[in-house]
């Protein structure tokens, strides 16, 4: 199976104060260490995998440069890092590789450089098309700078775009998202993501709200309920305007088009990655992979998955990486709850079928759905968070938005079940 890659720049101009990512601000210095030990990591992927007792296709057929802002590099930096990828990979003609960009960084000069790096595909941190709710949480861009960027990237022929919405922003209104959503629909872009503010320990304004204070606008946070009702409404004016939602975050134009000869369509290949279990490779800081394990020869491991730290000093005084070993009764319930995030959903009876074959519980061996799982699903049928359609099991537009309270379920009926699948 062609894998998929990842690269990570923790390096931003600010720092956003709803970010919980392991990004931050660093002198220009710091970015040159940084590749020339990414490249380094990407130049040992083989000997390293094989150390693991995993397989590592030669084909990769997606790329992607998240973070922080990659876009923040300079040309020669980027174009060192594609040149390694493609002398370890054999990038297949038709790969998807992304790259994130902030908004106002779109120079001619940089568009140049990622056609350059065979760049197809760019995401853009837009979050609102409102100047007041973008800088009242530290974005530099304005709308009007956004709208010239994307134009620049058509010309360029760069019109794969993805747009990051966040739904929950200082300021916003029912009315302001919707201009969002409006504008994002008006670009005419393939692909949007549009997220629930986070509201965790990790950011500045996480904090802030979690201790009740005014500081980074957290008095101006629409509630719980209003950020709930903007995600529905972002799911029905995007479902209406022809941007289909196939995962709880993540909408895509139904229409295919041709790329290197091959049919493609407009979901992202590197987030399928993820959702579906196809193996894939991360580099840099709070990096995350999963390569998959040949169980003819090792029957407690379906695959491996391993992390980077998720600070720069950490990863670049190169601390040991977290490797978790994932067993196939793991391995199910990883697959049952990824799945579940797309909106297709998950077929129980071939997921049963996929691992039958390398589990020695009988009920999960007979191609059975855990009996832990059945009370649960039965309720979230019956609480409309989920629906089922013979084999197919996928979540409700209810659902979607409880989803993590769905997930919830079915692990703390896994703490008090019968232990045929525990939690790891
Ligand atoms: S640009 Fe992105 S990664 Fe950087 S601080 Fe803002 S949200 Fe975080």
């Amino acid at each position: 199976v062609p894998i998929g890659l990842y690269i990570s720049v923790p390096f931003c101009r600010s720092k956003c104060s709803y970010c919980n990512f392991a990004s931050d601000v660093f002198s220009k210095a710091a970015y040159e260490n940084y590749v020339a030990r990414l490249l380094e990591d990407i130049a040992s992927s083989r000997q390293f995998a094989s150390e693991l007792g995993c397989a590592l296709d030669t084909n990769a057929d997606s790329i992607y440069l998240g973070g922080g802002t990659p876009s923040i590099l300079d040309a020669s930096q980027l174009l060192r890092i594609f040149t390694t990828l493609r002398a370890q990979f054999t990038v297949t003609p038709d790969a998807e590789t992304t790259v994130e960009c902030a908004p106002g960084t779109l120079t001619p000069a940089l568009i140049e450089t990622l056609l350059q790096c065979g760049v197809n595909r760019v995401s853009l941190g837009v979050q609102s098309f409102i100047d007041r709710e973008a800088q009242s949480v530290g974005r530099l861009h304005k709308r009007s700078i956004v709208l010239e960027e994307i134009n620049r990237l058509r010309e360029a022929g760069l019109a794969n775009i993805n747009i990051d919405l966040i739904a929950g922003l200082p300021h916003q209104t029912a009315e302001s998202w919707a201009f969002s959503l409006s504008e994002t629909i008006a670009t005419g872009v393939p692909h949007a993501s549009v997220y629930m503010l986070e509201i965790d320990q990790d950011s500045r304004l996480g904090r802030e709200l979690i201790a009740g204070g005014a500081r980074y606008h957290a008095h101006f946070v629409p509630d719980d309920d209003a950020t709930a009702d903007f995600y529905t409404q972002a799911c029905e004016m995007l479902e209406s305007a022809g941007l289909q939602q196939y995962e709880i975050s993540n909408f895509a134009r139904a229409d295919v088009h041709v790329q290197d000869g091959e049919l493609q369509n407009n979901e992202s290949r590197h987030n399928l990655k993820y959702w579906t279990r196809q193996p894939y490779m991360g580099y840099g800081v709070d990096a995350h992979s999963m390569l998959a394990v040949d169980v003819q020869k090792d029957d407690r491991r379906q695959a491996v998955r391993f992390a980077t730290p998720d600070s720069l000093d950490a990863y670049m005084n190169r601390t040991p990486l977290t490797v978790t070993p994932v067993s196939p009764q793991a391995a199910i319930e990883e697959s049952f709850f990824l799945g579940l995030r797309l909106n297709r959903g998950i077929d129980l009876k071939s997921l049963m079928k996929l691992f039958k074959d390398c589990h020695s519980d009988p009920e999960i061996a007979g191609g059975e759905v855990p009996v832990v799982w059945k009370s649960a699903i039965q309720q979230c049928v019956q609480d409309g968070l989920l629906e089922r359609q013979d084999s197919t099991l996928r979540l409700t537009a209810r659902g979607r938005l409880l989803s993590n309270e769905v997930f919830a379920r079915f692990l703390a009926e896994e703490k008090v079940g019968t232990g045929h699948v525990n939690p790891r």
